[in-house]
């Protein structure tokens, strides 16, 4: 018997993180099995009194938003990181071990629309967006204590946003997070045994097998990466081998935000609603040291399994053992690939 990667359980491997995923293609005898759901759509209002966020509405500790026209970036009222915390650490045995972090916690308003998403925004708007990212990175970058700026979105009540108003969080680190690290050190250990980006070489090869790619642009392609943990998880690509947002030239950040509306558009597609994710760009640490490896990318990771109503959780097996998935993530490209490129609503 072939082995068949669609047919026979298998386990793939992460070269970013070096962990493996289980993928039981035979629990779905059919690339779709499930019913799509129709949910009642809460329709925003574009600007909300009660909102937090909108323009000129008074905010936690007696601040009030400017009456902004794009993107507004402000120190988050509710910071889990401070700048001025306390340095110092403790080990005992190797074994209870803790360590001071120093941070700063942004957030971004991507519009002062409240009823918007990426998906509904002009390339434009997005495009603004993208340059207030690459700022904050850079600005929080520059700053001494600062090693690792982290840019993420959760969007949806399922992923815990407690607020429907077009935005997303920075939250910049003393010390490189646990996933970043991962990845840095495969990228690094790649990087200096080829010579060439890992996710370059990734890149190049599914951009010929064409299988698991949802949409490509000339500076970048949105793929479910071979070893995708997530149902309808996506990674971003930059095609060429850039380091940060900050490093995007003009055409490059448009050809990213046309990327970010055609892929958060299939998503919405997907089951008719809009679409819960957490999502997030890496970039280099900012610690000063060059991490030539380290390509930029960002990932998609959406709850979302079957319809509007029904999700992944990551429970059992999965805690205690690995990650495990029945839809394969070749079937998965396929149904992003062929949404509709228009919103549902528009
Ligand atoms: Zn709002
Ligand atoms: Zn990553």
């Amino acid at each position: 018997m072939t082995f068949e990667l669609n047919e026979h359980p298998h386990r793939r491997f992460n070269p970013l993180t070096r962990e493996w995923v289980l993928v039981s293609p035979h629990r779905t005898k059919r690339p779709w099995q499930g019913q799509t759901e129709e949910v009642a759509q809460e329709s925003q209002p574009r600007y909300d009194p009660t909102c937090y966020l909108c323009p000129g509405n008074a905010r936690a500790g007696g601040h009030t938003n400017p009456p902004y026209e794009g993107t507004f970036v402000f120190d988050n009222d509710y910071a889990a990181l401070l700048p001025d915390a306390p340095a110092g650490g403790s080990d005992e045995a190797g074994l209870l071990v803790a360590q001071s972090e120093r941070g700063v916690c942004r957030v971004v308003c991507f519009s002062p629309r409240h009823d918007l998403t990426l998906a509904r925004m002009e390339v434009g708007e997005i495009r603004a967006v993208i340059d207030t990212w690459a700022a904050e990175y850079v600005r929080l970058g520059a700053l001494d204590f600062i090693k690792h700026v982290q840019v993420f979105e959760n969007r949806g009540a399922m992923m815990g946003a407690s607020n429907p108003h077009p935005h997303c969080q920075v939250w910049a680190s003393e010390s490189v997070p646990n996933e970043t690290a991962k990845e840095l050190a495969a990228q690094e250990e790649y990087f200096e045994t080829k010579g060439v980006s890992l996710l370059g070489d990734y890149l190049s090869l599914e951009l010929e097998r064409a299988e698991r790619v949802v949409y490509e642009n000339r500076h970048f392609a949105a793929l479910v990466p071979f070893w995708a943990v997530w149902p309808f998880e996506t990674l971003v690509v930059s095609r060429r081998h850039v380091h940060s947002l900050e490093q995007l030239e003009p055409d490059e950040r448009n050809g990213l935000a046309d990327l970010l509306r055609q892929l958060t558009t299939r998503y919405d597609n997907l089951f008719r609603v809009p679409f819960p994710y957490s999502m997030g760009f890496h970039q280099r640490p900012t610690d000063g040291r060059a991490h030539e490896g380290f390509h930029l990318h960002a990932h998609f990771y959406p709850p979302l399994l079957r319809s509007a109503t029904v999700r992944k959780f990551m429970v059992g097996f999965e805690l205690l053992g690995m990650p495990q998935r029945d839809v394969t993530p070749e079937q998965a490209a396929l149904r992003l690939r062929e949404l509709p490129a228009r919103h549902y609503m528009d």
